[in-house]
């Protein structure tokens, strides 16, 4: 069931959107060679916690339910460098230059989740790399273009795929983006490429998080043994770029936007 939010619920959410943007400004910010993802974790909870908000992937165990366990997502961002696509657990290592990050974090506001990501470049890459990286963003945005009433779920897929596939990148099947509201991961899935189904009709109020995840090699991804990177099989770079938008009368509105 694909629920529509309210102009209240959308309030919320666009509260919790705009924590996430800052909180990707600030760790662009901080993201030099010697960081440790760590550090920038702690930067990222000590800003949500600050403005009242709760992390949303803190304790995450996955299908939407949180608890102390081992096996929980131990950080506020996910930071994934190079090969990892997304879901890297923060921890000791530091950053180098030549490398690229995503840094996925989301941010839950009276009970109203946001989720956004970006992949940043610290020091110089390969222009191969650097053009894998604006691709994935171009891709996001013709993608979010693409969310326009009386479209389809089918014409976001589609439009991320016409960006990815002219450019020769793999695209990520195994994870998609979500409908999002009072659960991070809600009806329908978004999927960055076309599935053969049109998908449900959108309409205003419906709120996704669109997210493509391309990569310089193929679309195999695989799991370490830490329960939750996921890195790409053939060891290729992997980039990923996420917001939260609500459908509206007037188009697509970003929410995880300073
Ligand atoms: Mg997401």
């Amino acid at each position: 069931m694909v629920s529509r939010k309210s102009r209240r619920e959308i309030e919320s959410m666009r509260r919790a959107g705009r924590l996430v943007a800052e909180v990707l400004a600030l760790v662009e910010a901080e993201l030099k060679p010697g960081v440790t993802t760590r550090e920038l974790d702690r930067l990222a909870e000590r800003h949500l916690r600050a403005a009242g908000a709760t992390p949303s992937f803190l304790g995450y165990l996955g299908n939407g339910r949180y608890g102390k366990d081992p096996h929980a997502f131990r950080g506020t961002i996910c930071a994934s460098i190079d090969d990892e696509v997304v879901h890297g657990i923060p921890g000791d290592r530091a950053i180098r230059g030549g490398q690229i990050v995503s840094i996925d974090v989301g941010a839950i506001v009276d009970g109203w989740h946001g989720d956004g990501a970006r992949t940043f470049i610290v020091g110089s890459v390969p222009s191969a790399t650097a053009d894998l990286v604006e691709a994935t963003r171009a891709a996001l945005m013709a993608g979010i273009a693409a969310a326009v009433p009386g479209n389809r779920v089918g014409d976001i897929s589609g439009a991320i795929e016409d960006v990815a596939v002219p450019g020769g990148y793999g695209i990520v099947r195994q994870f998609v983006g979500h409908g999002i509201g009072t659960q991070m991961h809600e009806e329908p899935q978004v999927t960055n490429y076309r599935t053969g189904a049109r998908g449900i009709l959108l309409q205003p109020g419906i709120c996704l998080a669109i997210e493509p995840m391309l990569t310089l090699g193929n679309e195999e991804v695989e799991v370490k043994a830490d329960g939750w990177t996921v890195v790409t099989t053939d060891g290729s770079m992997a980039a990923h770029f996420e917001h939260t938008i609500a459908v509206t009368d007037n188009g697509p509105e970003i929410l995880t936007m300073v």
